[in-house]
């Protein structure tokens, strides 16, 4: 007897003891593996010519002896060797599922199985021995793996008279797993999970005292049905059978082409992102279907980056199975539906933001990173169509806004102010953001690291220009307010320039828009300080400066007291102005050089 590889022990190990409640799913996944291996061979007899078989004969067969209480699922695909029925069986590729239970162990109904599909070990949840026999086609050996659970499995030499794969399970001896037994149970198991699959699902049942074969799927898949005969419901479960996702997709789009091209395609918007989205290991693409057969699992040229969340099918009559990888990307059909498949994907989001917005800042909060990382990754040329996608957060609206709805409801501005920080409630206490807030303005409070880039590289929406309200270009005082502070800054100049050398700053200046705060940082030239945070955090950053400006409220005290220092004691203007610089870069999120000093100064000043 051999041992399972640890893992696949472990997995084992949760299954026999069923931490799933929804156990009748192991028929689905066994159902699933028979109509991918005959996929297999399938593909295989149309692309070599020497292989004859008609596609009349592929069927998966069911069986159940109640006497020996065994349920057999029979398939006539392409089979396994002995190597692969050690390789495929012996250990489970999907490691990561284990890991992620391991990590979620305390969360009670955790779905693994709906999010990772563990596939055949599932069988054990309602075995307790399973045999699986075997012949790869074109050999003329048959072998039995069989095994009771976790201390191992073996392997014979058998015999078979057909290629293909029989999987008998002997089905535990307890009231909960009888139904297994049940033809009517197993046949509506079929239809609830099997119904799309497109090879028949022959089940032998006795009527009469006569065993006969019926079949029980309606064979026809789901994308190549009529839109108006199918349920939501059938949509979903199609969705999370496919796709293994427990949970509800947020949308899906149904589309049958005639014409010069005929397709069927079948788009699903999943609510939330795979495990796996955000890693290197994600690959994105749609199947690939040539007339019912499965020709690629994961097209990824029939999806742009920026909708690389988009799960779905494609089936097109129109594309030649022996078509390869290379030629596919050059090909015209191809290249035509995913066109047309973007646009979908487009509208469904528009539409879904205008009238469930809901669902669609749950899709945000989930993809918009996607969204924006597609302008910005295309250096703009993506900008008209992906920017009426956007989301931000409007500080008047105190919700997520459109960009349009921004301008709607700020007709009479010239420009979409917008300040950048960790959250909305930081964002509201920097000083030059609550100065223009209580004036009225409306900004859009950015915490994305990618936002602000965004802006940049769009540089205008419509006609609207985007301004950083903590750079130092955004104006909205009165012609007298503008001259009244123009004089007090060319008055001291003098003193302005003192304090600018005592700092690594391009300017110190005085300023109107600083409610009641002492003091601001601000930039100018393209980089702001957020851009300057994200720069130098990313790997080989090469100590990114932004152009700094050190801003003093000229109706605060500090002001005046500034005045009278620059007359009276030059040294302790010099440790004042280190200490109000300090200040504006803890506001603003920077660190500080020399905080020792900067703490020693302020002690100073409390003792005297
Ligand atoms: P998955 O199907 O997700 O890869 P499984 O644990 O369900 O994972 O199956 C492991 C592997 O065993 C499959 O990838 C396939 O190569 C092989 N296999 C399972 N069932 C069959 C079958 N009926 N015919 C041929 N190969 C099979």
């Amino acid at each position: 007897m051999k041992e399972f590889k640890a893992e696949s022990k472990r997995l084992m190990e949760l299954m026999i003891n069923s931490i799933y409640t929804n156990k009748e799913i192991f028929l689905r996944e066994i159902i699933s593996n028979a109509s991918d291996a005959i996929d297999k061979l399938h593909y295989r007899s149309l692309t070599d010519k020497k292989i004859k078989i008609d596609k009349d004969d592929f069927a998966i067969t069911i069986k159940i002896d109640k006497d020996k209480r065994t349920l057999t699922i029979s398939d006539n695909g392409i089979g396994m060797t002995k190597e692969e029925l050690e390789t495929n069986l012996g250990t489970i590729a999907k490691s990561g599922s284990l890991d992620f239970k391991e990590q979620n162990k305390k969360k009670e109904n955790i779905d693994i199985i709906g999010q990772f599909g563990v596939g055949f070990y599932s069988a054990f949840m309602v075995a307790d021995k399973v045999e699986v026999v075997s012949k790869a086609f074109g050999s003329d050996e048959a072998y039995i793996w069989s095994s009771s659970g976790i201390e191992g499995y073996t392997i014979k030499s058998t015999t078979k008279e057909n290629y293909g794969t029989d999987i008998i399970l002997t089905i535990k001896d307890d009231e909960e797993d009888n139904r297994y037994l049940d033809e009517e149970e197993i046949k509506t198991l079929i239809k609830k999970y099997s119904d799309y699959i497109t090879y028949p699902i022959k089940m032998e049942v006795t009527s009469d005292k006569e065993k006969k074969l019926e079949t029980i799927n309606s064979l026809v898949p789901l994308w190549r049905r009529n839109k108006n005969e199918i349920t939501e419901e059938e949509y979903n479960t199609f969705y999370s059978d496919k796709f293994f996702d427990y949970e509800k997709p947020l949308a899906y789009i149904h589309t049958k082409a005639e014409g010069t091209m005929e397709y069927n395609s079948l788009i699903y918007i999943p609510s939330h992102a795979s495990f796996d989205y955000y890693t290197k290991e994600y690959e994105k693409g749609l199947q690939l279907y040539s007339n019912g057969v499965l020709i690629m699992e994961k097209c990824a040229d029939l999806l742009p980056d920026y909708f690389s969340f988009v799960k779905g099918v494609v089936d097109s009559s129109d594309l030649s199975l022996n078509i390869s990888r290379e030629i596919l990307q050059q090909n015209r059909v191809l290249k035509t539906i995913a066109s047309n498949i973007e646009k979908h994907i487009k509208n469904e989001l528009l539409n879904m933001q205008s009238e469930k917005r809901e669902d669609y800042i749950k899709f945000w909060n989930e993809f918009g990173l996607q969204i924006k990382a597609g302008i910005y990754n295309s250096y703009g040329i993506d900008k008209e169509k992906l920017q009426d996608l956007l989301l931000f957060y409007s500080s008047k609206q105190d919700k997520l806004v459109t960009l349009k709805e921004y301008i709607e409801n700020n007709k009479d501005e010239k420009i979409i102010y917008y300040a950048c920080g960790t959250s909305t409630d930081q964002i509201k206490t920097l000083p030059q953001v609550e100065a223009l807030i209580s004036k009225d303005k409306d900004l859009l409070l950015c915490t994305n690291y990618l936002d602000e880039f965004v802006f940049k590289i769009m540089n205008k929406y419509e006609d609207k220009e985007f301004k950083n309200v903590c750079s130092d270009n955004v104006e909205v005082d009165t012609e007298e307010e503008k001259e009244e502070l123009k004089k007090l800054n060319d008055n001291s100049k003098d003193l302005l320039e003192l304090m600018k050398k005592e700092l690594d700053v391009k300017e110190v200046k005085f300023t109107s828009r600083l409610k009641n705060h002492p003091v601001c940082l601000s930039t100018s030239g393209e980089i702001s300080v957020e851009m300057e945070k994200v720069m130098n955090a990313m790997p080989n950053s090469e100590g990114i400066n932004a152009s700094k400006i050190l801003e003093i409220n000229y109706q605060h005290p500090i002001c005046k007291k500034l005045q009278d220092l620059y007359k009276k004691d030059k040294d302790e203007l010099k440790k004042y102005t280190k200490i109000l610089y300090a200040q504006a870069r803890l506001i603003e999120g920077l660190p500080i050089d020399n905080p020792t000093e900067i703490t020693n100064l302020v002690c100073d000043i409390l003792v005297k």
